[in-house]
């Protein structure tokens, strides 16, 4: 039965497949015996291996153990989770912030926090996976208005009925887009509609904005985003998410998020690795200078040989439209021929003619890795895209 199912994604090209590492995932690495360039993680900083971070682990096992043992509300929380959870505020500019075990998590738990039956929610159409469960979840209703279209929020705003709560939800940076949300115009309208706006900087934190802070402080807009939610897991390198918010929201999210009260605190060792990786992030300025160094390379030798590029700098990742989704499974395969991992975006995470290649160069990435990305691909005639 299970089987049935397999073959039916098989016949529709929706079949994916795992594909262990033998390696750390840095900036190249092993993978089914051969040694591939690593245009493919969100380890953007190259601090997922670093030593300093690898030393922070064991360090934290050694003194704290690996398991945190509980919920942080029973036996589970130490001293280690509130100095990262310290770390966190001042990073994001905020009274508090709230640990989970992952981005996924802090989202879903988040919103259901916030949100019921009775209140509604606006969403952007391209939201990542997890604002989206946890909307769905809230119960509360959902107005979804077009990617970053600010007009159609503020007719939405305008003509939804307000009895209950209404959160704007966002993601900081759209990773299958390379680019920033118009975050100055969602607060204006958040401020003018009595609306609660949550941003979600997943991909902003700890590449975007001013010592990595993230898309809300590169936009100069500390003080006036009420909900950051964000992760470890990406530039940071580690894993675990987190809510940054004031003292009071912090004191409920420990109520009502069942993500939060459920489930066991982070690992000691992973709470250690990521103070240390956050240091680095912030403190090591030329790792975001060289990451967009190999963007900008990207950008310029893709459109040299005419490809349709998006990417708005400082976002962290650069897509290539190549149209229909067999020219990017192609491409992607060329590419991985020569030695180059770069994954094709297809339907439906993008919609239908719009097929892309993702690229996500690391701080590690060198110039003359770019050209050797570069140098695997033809020169396109310019299919047209959407
Ligand atoms: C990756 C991602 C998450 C989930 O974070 P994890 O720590 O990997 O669970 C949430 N939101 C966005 C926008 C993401 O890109």
């Amino acid at each position: 039965m299970w089987r049935d199912q397999l073959d039916e994604l098989e016949t529709r090209g929706l079949r994916r497949r795992l594909r262990p590492l033998s390696s750390p995932p840095a900036a190249a690495v092993i993978e089914g015996g051969r040694r591939l360039l690593n245009l493919a993680s969100n380890n953007y900083l190259g601090l997922a291996d670093h030593p300093a971070v690898v030393a922070a682990a064991c360090d934290g096992a050694r003194r704290w153990g690996v398991g945190a043992g509980a919920s942080r509300l029973v036996c589970g929380d130490n001293d280690l989770l509130h100095a990262l959870e310290a770390d966190l505020a001042e990073l994001k500019g905020t009274e508090a912030a709230l640990v989970f075990s992952s981005g996924y998590a802090a989202n879903v738990g988040v919103i259901t926090a916030l949100a019921g039956r009775d209140d509604h929610l606006f969403c952007d159409r391209l939201n990542h996976a997890s604002l989206i469960d946890g909307a769905r979840l809230s119960g509360a209703r959902r107005a979804i208005y077009r990617h970053r279209d600010m007009n159609h929020l503020e007719d939405l705003l305008r003509t939804t009925p307000s009895r209950g709560r209404r959160l704007i939800l966002s993601d900081g940076v759209f990773s299958m887009d390379g680019v920033l949300a118009p975050l100055p115009e969602l607060v204006d309208l958040a401020e003018r509609y009595h609306a609660l706006l949550v941003v979600d900087d997943a991909h902003g934190t700890g590449v975007v904005g001013p010592d990595g802070r993230g898309s809300v402080q590169h936009f100069g807009l500390d003080g006036r985003v009420p909900v950051q939610l964000a992760t470890l897991s990406k530039a940071v390198g580690v894993q675990g998410g987190f809510a940054a918010v004031s003292a009071d929201l912090r004191e409920l999210l420990i109520h009502r998020s069942r993500s939060f009260v459920f489930s066991t605190g982070l690992s000691p060792m992973v709470v250690a690795a990521a103070r240390a990786a956050l240091s680095l992030a912030r403190s090591e300025g030329w790792r975001r200078e060289r990451q967009q160094a190999r963007l900008g390379e990207l950008e310029r030798g893709l459109r040299a040989r005419g490809y349709d590029v998006l990417w708005q700098a400082p976002a962290p990742m650069l897509l290539a439209l190549t149209g229909s989704p067999a020219s990017a499974v192609q491409l992607s395969a060329r590419l991985e021929g020569a030695g180059v991992w770069v994954p094709a975006i297809r339907p439906p995470t993008v919609p239908e003619g719009a097929s892309r290649l993702r690229f996500t160069p690391t701080a590690e990435h060198t110039g003359d890795d770019m050209e050797r990305v570069l140098a695997a691909l033809p020169t396109t005639t310019g299919e047209p895209s959407p």
